[in-house]
């Protein structure tokens, strides 16, 4: 079944219809609809994903919405299978305990709460936990681990019942979604519904001036409909009756923010954290068109120095891999040109081995196979873990083969590459 896709006329977060789009890219197909055979279906079909910047709120966002269960149904991104975004979750339930001080005990809510890993961090200091997530398998998981967890998107109608149900919680969290939603102002006026008084609401988004900076492509697909910043996101909040009360630059992702806000009226004093990081915003001109299409100029660039090692590849009959198929992968496939250069892809990911990528049929390989296939170059798809691939895979450098980088800048590692990723 096609997928049904819209295209919003305003802006996310503020309505205004003054859109301007920001960076043109190819259609790609949805990131994680692999399939069991390399039959065409259509897991093959190609979605619009440009992004757009609304001239009043500065926000920028992807317009092409996909229908939300198509997206999210058999979803099968497990949050706790990376060891270093359960450590992250730790160390945030750890700062939000000392420095936000909720009651002993008190509910916590994970909006968008994936296998429940972030809860889980919550739930061993002692508090309540419920989480709220659209995909049933994973949700139906969480549970079975000891993570309540309602399979369901966060509606008005739910906010209201968690609240009587449950009572009002003293923190809420949308750590997974905050950037993932399409329906901001109804998330945003749920979770003012569920939150107590004196409770603070903390989310985490990939930032848009690290996009900007470090090119990062690969995080650009049609889940992560929001690409946020924090100026835009202060007037949102604002309007839904929250004060942002603190803002950290985290790397996680490769350059995130964590925001903190409470019901305005609330106890807390906002940190000057807030103010600095509008004022860079401002100085960096982070709500105009220009700033964010310098993404585009520098893309053609890299598509120009990937092209020549395409005609490269293909003029010495060079054998080329994928390595990593992360939700990254369509997008850099598709916009570096590389559909009928990819031979295969490596990968141990229980769900995803054994079958076929969306929209280029590439079938997916156990990553001992490297060493059996010895392509001439394999090119990193799971951006966000370039270091530790190639640091795990020295063996196949040593034995001739080569890693190609496309993002931030295109390179070529081998034996003797002595430059820094
Ligand atoms: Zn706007």
């Amino acid at each position: 079944m096609k997928a049904r896709l819209h295209h919003r006329d305003n802006c996310r977060l503020c309505s205004s219809r003054r859109l301007e789009a920001v960076i043109k890219l190819d259609p790609i197909p949805l990131a994680e609809k692999y399939t069991a055979t390399a039959a065409p279906s259509d897991s093959d079909d190609l979605y619009p994903v440009d992004l757009y910047m609304c001239l009043d709120c500065g926000h920028v966002q992807i317009l092409d919405v996909i229908d939300s269960e198509k997206l999210w149904d058999d979803y099968t991104y497990h949050s706790g299978q990376t060891k270093g975004i359960v450590e992250h979750f730790q160390e945030v339930a750890a700062n939000v305990v000392a420095r936000q001080k909720p009651a002993p005990g008190s509910l916590v809510i994970d909006v968008g709460s994936n296998d429940g890993s972030l809860l889980r961090a919550f739930k061993d200091r002692g508090f309540r936990v419920l989480g709220i997530d659209p995909a049933r398998e994973i949700a139906r998981k969480a549970t079975e681990s000891g993570i309540p967890t309602i399979p369901s998107l966060l509606t008005a109608e739910l906010a209201a019942k968690i609240r009587k149900e449950h009572g009002p919680a003293s923190v809420i969290t949308a750590f997974n979604v905050f950037a993932h939603a399409d329906d901001m102002n109804g998330m945003a006026a749920s979770i003012k519904t569920m939150l107590a008084p004196d409770g603070v609401f903390q989310f985490e988004a990939q930032y848009l001036l690290d996009i900007v900076d470090k090119m990062l492509l690969g995080t650009i697909f049609h889940e992560h409909m929001s690409h946020h910043s924090l100026k835009p996101l202060v007037q949102f909040l604002k309007r839904h009756g929250l004060e942002v009360i603190d803002v950290e630059r985290v790397t996680i992702q490769m350059g995130s923010i964590i925001g903190t806000a409470q019901p305005i009226g609330g106890p807390r004093k906002a940190s000057p954290a807030v103010g600095e990081l509008l004022a860079l915003e401002e100085a960096r001109k982070l709500d105009k068109p220009e700033t964010v299409r310098q993404f585009s100029v520098n893309l053609d660039k890299l598509r120009k120095e990937v092209d020549v090692l395409k005609a490269d590849w293909r003029k010495r009959g060079a054998t080329v891999a994928g390595y990593g198929a992360a939700r990254s992968g369509p997008t850099l496939i598709v916009q570096f040109g590389l559909e009928d250069v990819i031979k295969c892809i490596f990968d141990d990911h229980p769900q995803k081995v054994g079958k076929f990528s969306p929209g280029h049929r590439m079938p997916v390989v156990p990553t001992d196979e490297l060493y059996k296939r010895k392509p001439d170059y394999v090119v990193i798809l799971a951006f966000l873990h370039a270091k530790k691939i190639i640091a795990n895979n020295r063996r196949y450098l040593d034995e001739g083969g080569r890693f190609v980088i496309c993002c931030p800048k295109v390179q070529v590692v081998d034996k003797n590459f002595t430059g820094t990723l």
